[in-house]
């Protein structure tokens, strides 16, 4: 189903977790203009006609590329040392989609995982299978050094530190800034598109692989909704959370504010879980709902001027209360 044409969208996120007014000022202004460079890049895309899958693809790459935050440079490291990165994109209007889970040496892993989408009769490809297909389409592999900073090596060793159990988030500190990208965008042709990239939880062990590659869960596109989650990702595997919030959109016309908020602020709270999502519906109504102190957000709407936010108080209205069910909401943006 196509909508009629509409101005163009695009929200991204840099993850959701603990994030108090206690990043340096030099950090917080790094993250806001990574955030603001991403949504430049991915809405020239859109300005220029190009699909929502080209405007995912494009803001993705930009925090992929910053050490800032937690996909492609800077990805954190598993509990044996090394940075193994999961990403996932979906176009809404034909539901195709294309995901790689645990490359180690992919500096874009949303590029891969939209090479799988079309050039492969695939969806989900992981580890050296997904590298070799990589170097099959001409993309360089790089050295698993590229991916390392030394924040989060030192974010490694404090883990392992407190470690034992190895349960992950139960260190307050290791689930800080979960750190993970994504974007949702809808097009001038109505369509929409989601994308997710993350290097996964801090200390995680034995190939463990997130939500974020699995279509459903932390990623999700359809022709009413679009949906990238970030947060504790076995919860949104159980609640296959990003499926859950399009459902509630396009089967039983809940408004996406509504939607989004009754799975990232009700379900996943429920369980234990935590984090955010940024979800978009056809008409360009945006819902950011999360459960942590803060997330790295960012959108541009019909207005064309980008905004940026991080604390969970700033006044941005992206965390508003979703309104009752019955309440229309049309309009109702951030
Ligand atoms: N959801 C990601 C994962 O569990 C982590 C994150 O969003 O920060 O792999």
């Amino acid at each position: 189903m196509s909508h009629a044409a509409v101005p163009p969208v695009l929200v991204i996120h840099g993850g959701a977790g603990v994030i108090k007014r206690e990043l340096s000022p030099a950090k917080e202004k790094a993250i806001r203009a990574a955030m603001t460079k991403a949504l430049e890049s991915g809405y020239a895309q859109l300005k220029a006609g190009k699909s929502s899958v080209d405007a995912v693809s494009a803001a993705i790459v930009v925090l992929e590329d910053d050490p800032n935050f937690n996909a492609g440079k800077g990805a954190v490291f598993t509990h044996d040392g090394r940075n193994e990165l999961d990403a996932a994109i979906m176009d809404g209007d034909s539901r195709r989609a294309g995901a790689v889970a645990g490359v180690e040496r992919i500096r874009n892993p949303i590029l891969l995982a939209r090479a799988v989408m079309e050039k492969t009769p695939y969806v989900m490809l992981s580890g050296q299978g997904a590298e070799a297909f990589a170097q099959s389409i001409g993309m360089p592999l790089v050295d698993p050094a590229y991916f390392r900073t030394e924040e989060r090596w030192q974010q490694l060793q404090k883990a392992l530190k407190e470690d034992g159990a190895g349960k992950p988030h139960e260190d307050e500190d290791a689930a800080k800034h979960f750190g993970t990208v994504g974007a949702v965008a809808l097009d001038a042709q109505g369509h929409l598109a989601a994308g997710t990239s993350t290097g996964g939880m801090v200390d995680k062990r034995w190939g463990r692989i997130g939500d974020s590659p699995i279509i459903g869960a932390g990623t999700y596109a359809n022709s009413d909704c679009a949906v990238s989650g970030t947060g504790w990702g076995e919860y949104y595997i159980r609640t296959v959370a990003a499926h859950a919030i399009c459902m509630q959109v396009s089967q039983m016309r809940v408004p996406i504010k509504r939607a989004a908020a009754v799975v990232i602020n009700q379900e996943i709270p429920a369980l234990g879980g935590n984090g955010g999502a940024i979800a978009l519906d056809a008409h360009g109504n945006i819902a950011i709902p999360f459960n942590t102190d803060g997330m790295y957000r960012g959108w541009i709407d019909a207005s064309g001027v980008p905004h940026v936010a991080i604390y969970g108080d700033e006044d941005d209205g992206s965390s508003a209360p979703a309104p009752a069910a019955s309440a229309d909401d049309a309009g109702d943006q951030p």
